[in-house]
This record gives C-alpha cells, structure tokens and sequence, in this order.
C-alpha cells in the first residue's frame, strides 16, 4: 500500500511534506573520452547521512545503475573533506557523518560512460553523447524522488547543440540551466548533444503539445531526411492520438542518436525517449526497415508504461526493487501497439509488417523452453535474462515477454473484433486504459484484474482465463490465434524474409532454424540450436563451428546449397565441426529444402489482420 500511496499522491503536493533540493551540475566537455564530471550538493545536517546511487532504473526494470563506473568520488563541506564509507550489503549506498554546523555536503565524483545503463557500449563518441541523469546523481537514500527536487546545468563541449524534453531556464553557449523539477522528471529526462544536430519539428502550425524528432549524427550528411519519412514521423504522431484519444505530456521529443559506434537501444520516458540507431538510418532503406519500428515502440510506451505502469514497476524512488510479472503487458502490448503505429503511419507497408510478425512467430517456435518455462516467468527474471547470451537461449528462453506478449495482444484484438462484428477493437481498449484525461505526466499504476476489468469493458468474455492459459502455462507451440483469425496463415518456403536477408547483411546472422534448427555466424559459429530439431539430433550444439558442408568448406551459401541438394537426393547433409579444439564429422537426415517464414492469405475468412493496419488519422 506505501508504493500505491506514493505513486498516486501528485508531485505537486510531495515537496511540501519533505522539500529536498539538490543542485546538479555535469560537466561533459570530456564526452568524447566517455567521461562526464559531476557535481552534486545535497542540503544536510550534522550526523549520520546515507546518499545512494540509483540502482532500479526505469525503462530497463532491473537494477542496471552502471555503480561500477562511479569514480574519484569525493564528499566535501565548508571545504572540508567528510570521509565517506559505501554500505558493506547495498553497494549503492555511501554513509557518511556529517560534521556540526554544516548545512550543506557537495558531492563531486566522475563517471565513465563505456556502458552505461540502458545501452550497451558506449554513451558518447567524438562527435555526439546520451546523457542519462541517473549516471550523476546521488540523493537522500530513503526520500521518494518525486520528493526530491533538482536544479540541474550542463557544461557542453564547445560548439555542440543538445536537444532534451527537460524545460530549460537559461542557456549560454555551453552552458544550459535548467527550470526546476522533481528528481522522477530529471531522471525520465534525458539529454543528447552533438556537434551535427538537428530539430525536425513534427508538429506544424503551432499545434499544442508540440513533438520533435532532436537528432544527432557522427557526420551532418546523417542528418537528411526525405520528405516521405518526415510526413510518416508526422502521420506517426496523428495515429498514436487517434489510438489513445488523449496525450500524456507537455511535449514530446523523439531523442535520436545515429552512431555506427556508441550503444544502439531505445529507452522509453514520459515526454521523449531516447533511441539510437545506425549511422545511416535516415539514409539507407534496409536500415531504415530494420529501424522503423523503434520510435514508434518507444512512443507508444508513453501511454503504455509510463502513464500507465503495473504497480510492481511504479516504485517510489530508485532503490525499492521492481517486480516485472506484469512485462507481458508493458512490453508486450507496447510491441503489438508498436508495430501497429508502424504500418499505420506508413513507415513500413502492410507487407513489411506481416514479414516482420512471420518472423517473429518463427523466432518464438524456436523458443522450445516454452515446454518448461511459462511467459509470465521470463518477465518475473528480467533480471537475470536481460543480459544472458545466445548459446541456448532457445532452451532457456529469453525475454520472451516482447514478442510473445505481442502474439498475445494481436489474439487479444482479434479476439474483440470477432466477438463484436468487427464494431470495436484493441483501440477501444487503450481509450479507456490509456485515455482521458490528457495532461502533464503521472503515474496511473495497475494490476492484472484492471487489465480484465477494462478488456470486459470493452467486449464482455472471460478473459481472465484466456489470458491466463497465454501467460501461466507451458505449452510446445506460441499463441497464433491471432494471425488464424485475422486470415492469415504462416507458411515457410524457400523465398527469403526481408528482415532475415537484412539481419544477414548487417550481422552476418543466418537463421537456419526453421529448417536445421541452428542459428549460425558468417564463419560457422553455432550460435544455438534448437533441441528436438535435426541438427541437435545429429549431436551439433551452440559453440561448435561448422568447417565443411558435404567436404566443401563452409559458407552460408554452401548450407543453403546442401539443403537444396539433400531434398532431390534424399542424401544425409555430412557436416565437419570443430568442438574445442577436436573435429567431429555429423550426419543431419534433413530433407525439406530452405525454409523462411511467411504469412500466407486464407482467403475464406476475413481480413481482420488488414482492417487493423488501416490508418485512422485523417
Ligand atoms: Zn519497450
């Protein structure tokens, strides 16, 4: 009940019971050496203090505070230095003793930004930085953050512009001030820069709230976008207000950093999210398929997870523990709504999406820990999953609550328009969840019953069960009632799947899995395999490399050409792997030809999947 209590209070009315203002001051004039310089001064009185580091960080729902990289920390008062000693259990507590007569302790300490949460690899390159405020803060370890305020500054590196949702008060050059705010809206605000930037304004005419895409590049040329994509962002900002019927900031900026060389990720906020991406993302088509998704996913997030949060996410401040189970939801529902917005808005055509769902139902019937392992348990070890690597992931599963929570929602939508004559839909649903009233961010918590009580709403069915069998339960197969009943079925054939053929290209990642069940690098390396499937039956597994392919070596083309060759002969493929040093020669009796995965019309029943991609906005 205390997190409810805090969640649900206004912040308006927060600081008056225990007004805290910290004042924050970053230096990142050495951004390009991934280095930022803080300064924090925390209002104290003499005795016992315990600053912390945040550790639970919003958007990543594990506790990902990069407290390793804090460095040459220092607590200094009257300019003294105050001794600090970090708590022997939570490693992101310092305590210190504050002396008589102090009223004020100044923290100064520097953080490498090499991996910084949210993100892997690095938060700046020579040209451009991600600044995340929960990197350089450290704050009254018990105080709620919506008690604590900030007045924060940033110190830029010469020449360099910034674009952030955080309302400024003063800017000078390289140094920004910033108006005053709670310590959740610094933390849900953060800041990009770069010598080549651009604002692209997506609402024109003045409309309220505003929305802009803030770009940084490594290079200005980047920074070019076409006319079609400028009016897809712009229908992209219609159809999410149509979806929702009401907005839940002030304004909102689409932070976008284009780097081939800093940690590519997207962070949901209230008012912005902060996406990374290819270099020539605005530029090359495949990228810009591969990528098309990812604005429309984290801002969709603003309503869905942000606005409205499972009570077990909307902590008070940054070191009370977050319960996941209800991610299914939060990203699930966000993945569906996502690329729903996505084709609508027309960032990818009809056909892009049913290419990009066919694959991601091909990934998950790869996923054969589903035997073993309900939904609902892969959100509740987001802790320990989020970072796990390829090698079995099949096997364990991984954080399946994304794309298979998103099969969920499409059976969920298509469920609704069957029951009511196609008369109301998933878009009924996010209006009252999601909706009225609009206005500045807040907290709307939620459990599961609500997410029943609002579905029934909506069209009365018992959907506590349906949900429950998709979420609690093991089963071989994932949830494909959804594509079934909106008319449409997958198929594999030899025809390759654009996003493969992209990924191919990009990582020199070739799924092999819907027909050996491995997946493979350009130079062999098992990534993983599929257990049940004709290459684990032969005995190969992920960490062993595949040298030759029926005595010839191998590349992917050599397998693809083996799989052709074994379906008119009906001859075994002979595979050499290397295990650890030692060769072994495996014989895979597989006779099915190459197979990428599709969605196929039936054209008996109705198209629910293509009324659904429809756009809504005029
Ligand atoms: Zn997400």
């Amino acid at each position: 009940m205390r997190l409810f209590w805090f969640s649900l209070l206004s912040a308006s009315m927060l600081p008056s019971l225990f007004a805290q203002t910290l004042r924050v001051q970053v230096d990142l004039s050495d951004a390009p050496r991934n280095f930022f310089h803080s300064k924090v001064t925390v209002p104290a009185t003499a005795g016992p203090m315990t600053l912390a580091y945040p550790k639970w960080i919003p958007g990543n729902h594990r506790p990902s505070g990069p407290i390793a990289n804090l460095t040459g920390l220092h607590f200094r008062a009257n300019g003294q230095e105050i001794p600090w000693q970090r708590d022997r259990i939570e490693m992101y507590s310092f305590h210190l003793n504050v002396p008589q007569g102090v009223r004020e302790v100044e923290a100064s300490f520097d953080i490498t930004t090499t991996d910084s949460a949210g993100a892997g690899g690095n938060a700046a390159t020579s040209n451009l930085l991600d600044l995340n405020w929960n990197q350089v803060v450290l704050y009254p370890a018990d105080a709620a953050s919506d008690a604590v305020q900030c007045v924060s500054s940033v110190h830029l590196p010469d020449g360099w512009k910034f674009g952030t949702a955080l309302p400024v008060a003063h800017a000078s050059g390289a140094d920004i001030e910033f108006q005053t705010v709670s310590l959740t809206t610094l933390v849900d605000s953060p800041l990009i820069a770069g010598e080549h930037y651009r604002e692209i304004e997506l609402t024109p005419g003045g409309d309220q709230p505003r929305h802009t895409v803030d770009v940084v590049a490594d290079a200005e040329g980047d920074l070019a976008i076409t006319p079609e994509d400028l009016g897809a962002y712009r229908k992209l900002v219609a159809e999410a207000g149509e979806l929702f019927g009401a907005r839940h900031y002030r304004e909102y900026h689409f932070l976008y950093t284009l780097t081939d060389v800093a940690g590519h990720h997207g962070v949901e906020h209230h008012e912005s999210s902060d996406n990374s991406a290819e270099e020539r993302m605005f530029l090359d088509p495949t990228e810009k398929m591969l990528e098309a998704s990812l604005l429309p996913h984290e801002f969709a997030h603003s309503w869905n997870g942000k606005y409205r949060r499972p009570a077990g996410l909307a902590t008070r401040n940054y070191q009370e523990p977050m319960i996941g189970e209800l991610l299914w939801v939060y990203e699930g529902l966000t993945e569906y709504l996502g690329d729903v917005l996505t084709a609508r808005s027309g960032l990818w055509t009809p056909e892009q999406y049913r290419d990009a769902l066919a694959l991601t139902v091909s990934n998950m019937e790869e996923h054969v820990g589903r035997t073993w392992r309900p939904l609902e348990d892969t959100a509740v070890s987001v802790q320990t999953l989020r970072m796990m690597g390829s090698q079995w992931q099949d096997w364990r599963r991984g954080l399946d609550y994304y794309p298979e929570g998103e099969l969920i929602w499409l059976d969920v939508d298509t469920n609704i328009r069957q029951l009511t004559s196609n008369k109301r839909s998933l878009d009924d649903f996010c209006h009252l969840f999601h909706g009225a009233p609009s206005g500045p961010p807040k907290v709307v918590p939620y459990t599961f019953d609500d997410v029943i009580r609002t579905l029934n709403q909506v069209a009365p069915y018992d959907w506590a069960t349906f949900l429950k069998d998709r979420v609690t339960k093991t089963a071989a197969h994932p949830p494909l009632g959804g594509i079934e009943r909106g008319g449409w079925q997958v198929v594999y054939d030899a025809k390759p799947n654009p996003f493969l053929a992209a990924l191919e290209s990009r990582y020199k990642f070739y799924d092999f899995s819907p027909s050996l069940g491995i997946t493979l690098g350009d130079k062999g390396q098992i990534h993983d395999a599929v257990p049940g499937s004709p290459a684990f039956q032969s005995g190969l597994g992920p960490g062993m490399t595949l040298i030759a392919i029926n005595s010839r070596k191998y590349t992917p083309s050599v397998l693809n050409a083996a799989l052709r060759a074994a379906q008119d002969s009906h001859q075994p493929i002979e595979v050499l792997a290397e295990n650890a040093q030692f060769y072994k020669t495996y014989s895979i009796p597989y006779y099915e030809g190459e197979k990428h995965p599709h969605l196929r019309r039936v054209d008996a029943k109705p198209d629910l999947l293509g009324d659904i991609l429809k756009p809504h906005a005029d």
